[in-house]
């Protein structure tokens, strides 16, 4: 046979074979000896560690056991014999079953034994039963000892039906590791290595694979994920890079009479420190030459909007146009209404365009923006299409980038000779390593201070008994003056099952606040859009003082006058989502509330996430117990980030890494921007390999 190399095609292999071979490609995406080497094991069995009965705890992890088997006996079931054993150490007794092979079993089991059993428990009532069991008469475990940890793969049925379970894969390993491991180089140079600590590569491989402790196991792994997070960092900062230095933005050189005139006459209120900073951030881009692709992070109520109209004020001393756009058209509205009245008296022009717009407003817009006699267009996704064009676009804001994607943004970048300047504004807070990552393309401001004179939101978990003093609660700040919110979920805007509780619900609030005192208005998804926007505008104006709503008024609604935020059934909401409503109150200078409202069953995780909200209102705390509880797979913008295609690294576990592997990609790309010293030939080749296409490396000069 032909010496393996990593490149060779794992058909090969010894006992693959091209039909193996075959599943390995579709089902797991291995195709040669390099990538089998690197498909790692996503946990481990610990066959050193004894369990006794009365500490199994869980269905989802195989134990080892020693004791006594005390009896075996064929029963019939249902059609079928089985055989069933009783296995007792000095903590209880578990129950064995076999449902095939009992003769054979029962010939070479011997009933008083005692024998070391390994499987998978699982609970049947308060018993606990293990299905086809391992067993091994103690005496002769003693004799080759234990196995040690036990690496597990991950696998597929089909694969199984082949003999490639973990088991397979492992023995495969077995043949393939020390065939190939002298191969393989390393990827960071020494004195990276040495200074974060990590071990070799071929060391780690042989760790990752064949740990023979705990101790061994931990420092493969974490090698392997410095790895992992080094190149992916890596990765992000050459293509930053690629964007800063090769493309060109216009220039906003000067901060003029409009802007300044702003500032200084009509600001109503004094920046936060934090809106400052950002502000000088965005101004240095703006002013740099380079397009600014930047994103400004900041949590509900933390005032991006601010932040938006004086950049779009310097893009306008500039001589150039600004729009922006919102995902909702009654969030659009809103920003219009709101820039509109900042904006009175000043010569700057604002114009509204969105799906709704007529015809003829719509050709009116256009040769205003065609003219230049439009500054700023406010909008939708109506704004990306194609016939909206601009005389002299320069910079495009984003409001609430979770419900665009990356090509959306893409789209805005074909408005002008140039791409205009791109901001993208985020309430949806996540973990700033992970932003790192996932806005990889972007750079990245926080405004991490609320604006001054905020009082906290009161958030109280009422079960369906406290039903009354909710409804006393909301009556008081009603009678007080102020309005309240009510929102039902409505996961899938079609379930009839959702409408009626919202219909219900409506119902029961409109006998509990009767006409003419009180006035309720409804909003949700299947009302057209003028309706929707009649019911929005009386809340708004303050003519009916309850909002009955879905989570169509989730993102960006701002009525100051509103108090109180109830939500229904909210344990099933998202945190995120939960965290996003109750922005939509503390809008004024009176104690606002957020009572959530749950049936008795509740799950655990739901009932963290009412403790979560309970608890804190900092958005990034909220956000990183989100993460925990759902995995960084449902955060927006994570599918096309990559970091959902890691093999080894947990983004969420494993924060601290990726935060040190970003640290050193940077300080390694800063003393050595091409990789071409010799001590970073390894890197360099390891980085071609995994991202030649994606670095645009050859565009760097
Ligand atoms: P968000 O970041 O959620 O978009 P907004 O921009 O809507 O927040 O601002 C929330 C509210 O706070 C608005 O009513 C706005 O006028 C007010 N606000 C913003 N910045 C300040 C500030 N520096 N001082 C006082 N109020 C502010
Ligand atoms: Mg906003």
């Amino acid at each position: 046979m032909q010496k393996l190399t990593l490149d060779t095609p794992i058909e090969y292999l010894k006992g693959i074979g091209p039909r193996k071979a075959d599943l390995l490609k579709k089902e797991l995406q291995l195709f040669t000896c390099r990538d089998l080497l690197f498909y790692f094991p996503f946990r481990y069995v610990d066959r050193t560690r004894f369990y006794k009965i009365n500490q199994i705890e869980s269905e989802d992890l195989e134990v080892q056991l020693v004791g006594k088997l005390q009896s075996l006996q064929e029963v019939q079931g249902k059609g079928r014999k089985r055989l069933v054993g009783q296995f007792a150490d000095d903590t209880g007794t578990v129950e064995l079953v076999w449902f095939q092979g009992a003769r054979w079993i029962k010939n070479a089991l011997t009933i008083g034994g005692v024998y070391v059993l390994f499987g998978k428990p699982s609970k049947y009532g308060r018993q606990w039963n293990f299905a086809h069991p391992e067993l091994e008469l103690l005496t002769e475990f003693k004799q080759h000892g234990s196995p040690g940890f036990m690496p597990v793969y991950r696998s597929s049925e089909k694969l199984n039906a082949q003999g490639l379970n973990s088991r397979g894969i492992s023995k495969v390993m077995q043949q393939l590791l020390p065939a190939v491991i002298d191969q393989v180089g390393e990827t960071l140079a020494d004195d990276l290595r040495n200074a974060v600590k990590a071990i070799p590569i071929r060391d780690a491989l042989t760790g990752i694979h064949f740990p023979k402790d705990t101790k061994a196991m931990q420092l493969a792994s974490y090698r392997l994920k410095f790895e992992e997070c080094f190149f992916l960092q890596l990765l992000l900062h050459v293509q930053k890079r690629v964007h800063h230095s090769k493309v060109a933005g216009f220039p906003f050189e000067k901060v003029d009479a409009i802007f300044l005139d702003f500032y200084n006459n009509h600001l109503p209120f004094q920046l936060t420190n934090a809106q400052k900073r950002v502000l000088k951030e965005v101004r240095r881009d703006l002013g740099s030459g380079r397009h600014m692709n930047r994103l400004i992070q900041g949590d509900v109520g933390s005032g991006k909007t601010i932040v938006a109209l004086l950049s779009m004020l310097i893009a306008i001393d500039n001589g150039f146009q600004a729009c922006l756009m919102a995902p909702t058209e009654i969030l659009a509205q809103q920003h219009f209404n709101g820039l509109a009245e900042l904006l009175e008296g000043s010569a700057v022009t604002i114009a509204l365009l969105t799906g709704s717009t007529k015809a003829a407003e719509r050709r009116r817009l256009a040769a205003a923006r065609m003219d230049g006699s439009l500054h700023i267009t406010v909008g939708t996704h109506a704004l990306l299409e194609d016939p909206v064009q601009f005389k002299n676009l320069g910079l495009a804001i984003i409001d609430e980038q979770h419900r665009f994607g990356v090509r959306q943004r893409a789209q805005l970048w074909k408005k002008n000779t140039l791409p205009p300047h791109i901001m993208v504004m985020t309430a949806t807070p996540i973990p700033r390593t992970l932003a790192m990552t996932v806005y990889g393309d972007l750079d990245i401001s926080v405004i991490d201070e609320l604006p001054p004179g905020r009082k906290p939101i009161k958030t109280l978990h009422f079960y369906e008994s406290g039903r009354l003093r909710m409804l006393d609660l909301v009556r008081k700040e009603i009678d007080a003056g102020r309005q309240a919110y009510i929102v039902y979920p409505l996961i899938n805007e079609s379930e009839t099952l959702d409408y009626k509780d919202l219909m219900e619900g409506y119902d029961a609030i409109t006998r509990s606040f009767p006409l003419p005192k009180y006035q309720v208005s409804i909003v949700h998804g299947q009302l057209k859009p003028e309706v929707k926007e009649f019911e929005m505008q009386r809340f708004v104006s303050g003519q009916t003082q309850i909002m009955v709503a879905t989570t169509v008024i989730e993102v960006g609604v701002n009525v100051p006058n509103a108090s109180v935020m109830v939500i229904e059934s909210a344990e099933r909401f998202g945190l995120s989502q939960l965290h996003q409503l109750r922005g939509r109150v503390g809008r004024g200078a009176d104690a606002s509330y957020c009572i959530l409202m749950t049936g008795v069953k509740v799950s655990k995780e739901g009932k963290r996430r009412m403790e979560t909200m309970v608890a804190t209102q900092d958005g990034f705390k909220i956000a990183e117990v989100d993460m925990e509880l759902r995995g960084p797979g449902d955060i927006m913008g994570t599918k096309q980030s990559g970091v959902l295609d890691l093999k080894i690294v947990d983004v969420v576990k494993d924060s601290g890494i990726l935060a040190a592997a970003r640290e050193w990609a940077f300080r390694v790309l800063e003393e050595d921007p091409k990789l071409d010293k010799p001590e970073n030939a390894g890197t360099k080749a390891e980085f071609l390999k995994l991202y030649r296409d994606k670095s645009q490396w050859g565009r760097i000069s």
